[in-house]
C-alpha cells in the first residue's frame, strides 16, 4: 500500500480511471444477467444504468455510485478486503523494479488506487442477493463491514465515497473533474452524470 501511495512517479488522476472502469464492469455485469433474468435489473431509478459523480465540497467527500451489479458482503471481503490479492505481489514487485503506476489495472488491484487522493474510503454496495452494507477502510490495510441501517437505500448498486486527503482537494474542483471525466469515459458505454453541492 504505502509503495502504490508513496510512488514517486504517481499520477493521482488515474483513480477516476480505475473507479470509472469497476463501475461500467458492474453496469455490464447485471446487462448481462437481465438478459436471462428480466427481473434483475429491477424498476424505476434502480433499472438506470448509468454512472453519478457528485462533489460535496463541504465535507470534502467525492462519491463515485452506479447502479451495476453490486457486491453482497461476502464479494466486498473477497473483492476488496484482502490486499493478500493475487495481484498485489505482482503489483509491488513490479513497483519496486521501476513499474508504471499507471498499468495498476492491469494487476486487478486498481481499486487500490483510491488511496492516492484519499485517506479514508467507504463503499456502500448493494446486490440483488443481500442486504446493503457498508465497507469501509483508511489507508492502513485493515477493513470494516457492517450492515448499512443508515445511509440511503441503493436499490442497487455500488456508492464509493473517498473522504480527500488535504493534497487532493483539487478533485473537488467542477472544471478539473468534468475533463477527466471527459478523459476516461471514452470507451464507456453508460452515461455519467456529475454534480456538485455548493460550499
Ligand atoms: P479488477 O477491476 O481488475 O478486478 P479492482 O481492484 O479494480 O480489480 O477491483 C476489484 C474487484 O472489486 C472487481 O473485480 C469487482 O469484483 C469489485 N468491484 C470494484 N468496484 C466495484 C463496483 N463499483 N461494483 C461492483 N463490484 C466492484
Ligand atoms: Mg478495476
Amino acid at each position: 500500500m504505502d509503495i502504490i501511495i508513496n510512488s514517486l512517479y504517481s499520477n493521482k488522476d488515474i483513480f477516476l480511471r480505475e473507479l470509472i472502469s469497476n463501475a461500467s464492469d458492474a453496469l455490464d455485469k447485471i446487462r448481462f444477467l437481465t438478459l436471462t433474468d428480466k427481473e434483475a435489473l429491477g424498476e424505476g431509478d434502480t433499472a438506470k444504468l448509468e454512472i453519478q459523480i457528485k462533489l460535496d465540497k463541504e465535507n470534502k467527500i467525492l462519491s463515485i455510485r452506479d447502479r451495476g451489479v453490486g457486491m453482497t458482503k461476502e464479494d466486498l471481503i473477497k473483492n476488496l478486503g484482502t490486499i493478500a490479492k493475487s495481484g498485489t505481489s505482482a503489483f509491488v514487485e513490479k513497483m519496486q523494479t521501476g513499474g508504471d503506476l499507471n498499468l495498476i489495472g492491469q494487476f486487478g488491484v486498481g481499486f487500490y488506487s483510491v488511496y492516492l487522493v484519499a485517506d479514508y474510503v467507504e463503499v456502500v454496495s448493494k446486490h440483488n442477493d443481500d442486504k446493503q452494507y457498508v465497507w469501509e477502510s483508511k489507508a492502513d490495510g485493515s477493513f470494516a463491514i457492517s450492515e448499512d441501517t443508515w445511509n440511503e437505500p441503493l436499490g442497487r448498486g455500488t456508492e464509493i465515497k473517498l473522504h480527500l486527503r488535504d493534497e487532493a482537494k483539487e478533485y473537488l474542483e467542477e472544471g478539473k473533474l468534468k475533463d477527466l471525466v471527459k478523459k476516461y469515459s471514452e470507451f464507456i458505454n453508460f452515461p455519467i452524470y456529475l454534480w456538485a453541492t455548493k460550499e
